[in-house]
């Protein structure tokens, strides 16, 4: 829940939720972009306490954009950190999207600009990618449909947040 801070002397929204996992707790609340919903408020709660790469906001946020210039819809967050995933999502570098409001051709399109606009660079993995449409599957095994997973090398520079923005 967010709320206006007493007695502070910053003017910005402070969060007075649960204490932040790893992310910047400099009570300022992050842009909310029109361009995306979340499945949950645990998705919302990780977009917001920061807890992400910062590459992977703009990544994310183009992404949603592609989706609404397209579908006329915003594109749905349907998964962000997972705290026991050995892999990105584990660390703030992995996002899934809906892709429910886009055909095949459309999924297709949506993942080749992605990777065209942000090649994979900072891995040692040369197969890697940024963007890929594929299957979830649950715990039991059963087909969840496809998502977009975006994810963000483990080279990648994460620049820290400055005391104040303006200069
Ligand atoms: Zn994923």
């Amino acid at each position: 829940m967010f709320c206006w801070a007493a007695g502070s002397a910053s003017p910005f929204l402070r969060f007075s939720g649960s204490p932040i996992r790893g992310g910047i707790d400099d009570g300022r609340k992050m842009y909310s972009s029109p361009y995306i919903r979340f499945l949950s408020s645990r998705q919302e709660r990780d977009w917001f306490e920061n807890a992400l790469h910062p590459a992977l906001y703009v990544i994310v946020l183009i992404a949603a954009r592609w989706h609404y210039l397209r579908t006329k819809k915003p594109a749905v967050i349907t998964s962000l950190i997972r705290p026991d995933d050995p892999g990105v999502h584990g660390d703030g570098r992995g996002a899934d999207l809906r892709t429910w409001e886009l055909d095949q051709q459309g999924q297709k399109e949506w993942e080749d600009y992605l990777n065209f606009n942000f090649p994979y660079v900072f891995s040692s993995k040369k197969e890697a990618r940024t963007a890929k449409v594929h299957e979830v599957k649950g715990e039991d095994g059963v087909s969840k449909g496809l998502h977009l997973h975006l994810q963000v090398g483990p080279l990648e520079p994460k620049p820290k947040p400055p005391e104040s923005f303006i200069i």
